[in-house]
């Protein structure tokens, strides 16, 4: 058995995260861990908790919903749960019912049944629109010209709290490439904000391209496979 290497992860990705905002010139608390557990089991996140973890990020909603209630289970301190994969318009009610964050909103009809469907009593659900940034290469998000609008519409709804954007770029190598993605992401925020929007979350970077997004500004960094290794399959 090969002790597990989640901690010495957490520890390294951290680091980068922290160096990665220096270069930037940011403070290294303005750049959110989101640990993206997707395809790992509970015993998984159970040890990035122990080594200090709280945010965790799921993509599918079975697998998530299950994980929420194992660690609870568990005995886990509070955590706080992201789903940040595709949304099918039947299945926001379990969303709105088990998840805090929800980063991949694109359509204002999904936005009404997650704020219509979260349960009273809980805070509002935090809500980031995921945004097509590299136009024809991926199908997911709503289109830059399009974003303003909706964008007003979901600040509208009461149950939900719109804190700011998220983008998942076409794959790019090179530094120079990654950092032009977000810069459309972060223009496009700093835009909505002259507009009036209040909002504080740039969700950008995964495990390859974390530098880029951040010199960029991410606030949130979704990391899967540098934390928890590479997943054995993929939905
Ligand atoms: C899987 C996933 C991640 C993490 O990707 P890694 O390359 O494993 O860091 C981040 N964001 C989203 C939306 C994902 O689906």
């Amino acid at each position: 058995m090969i002790m597990s290497s989640i901690p010495k992860n957490l520890q390294a990705v951290t680091a980068s995260i922290v160096a990665a905002a220096a270069e930037a010139g940011r403070a290294a608390d303005t750049v959110r861990l989101l640990a993206v557990s997707k395809t790992f089991g509970p015993q998984a996140v159970q040890q990035a908790v122990a080594a200090g973890q709280r945010a965790f990020g799921e993509n599918y909603l079975q697998e998530g919903v299950d994980k929420i209630g194992a660690l609870k289970a568990l005995g886990a301190p509070a955590l706080e749960w992201h789903f940040i994969g595709p949304i099918q318009s039947n299945k926001t009610r379990p969303i709105a019912e088990h998840f805090d964050w929800v980063h991949t909103v694109e359509r204002i009809k999904i936005a009404q049944r997650l704020s219509e469907q979260r349960p009273a009593g809980l805070a509002p659900l935090q809500i980031c629109l995921q945004v097509n940034i590299s136009g024809e290469a991926s199908k997911s998000g709503v289109a830059p010209h399009e974003l303003a609008a909706l964008a007003h519409d979901v600040a509208a709804l009461p149950n939900l709290a719109l804190r700011g954007l998220m983008a998942i770029p076409e794959p790019a190598d090179q530094f120079d490439q990654q950092r032009a993605a977000f810069a459309r992401l972060r223009a496009l925020y700093d835009q909505l904000r002259a507009d009036g929007l209040a909002l504080d979350t740039l969700s950008m970077g995964m495990s390859s391209d974390l530098r880029a997004a951040i010199v960029e500004g991410a606030t949130i960094v979704r990391v899967g496979s540098a934390i928890f290794g590479a997943r054995t399959y993929e939905r």
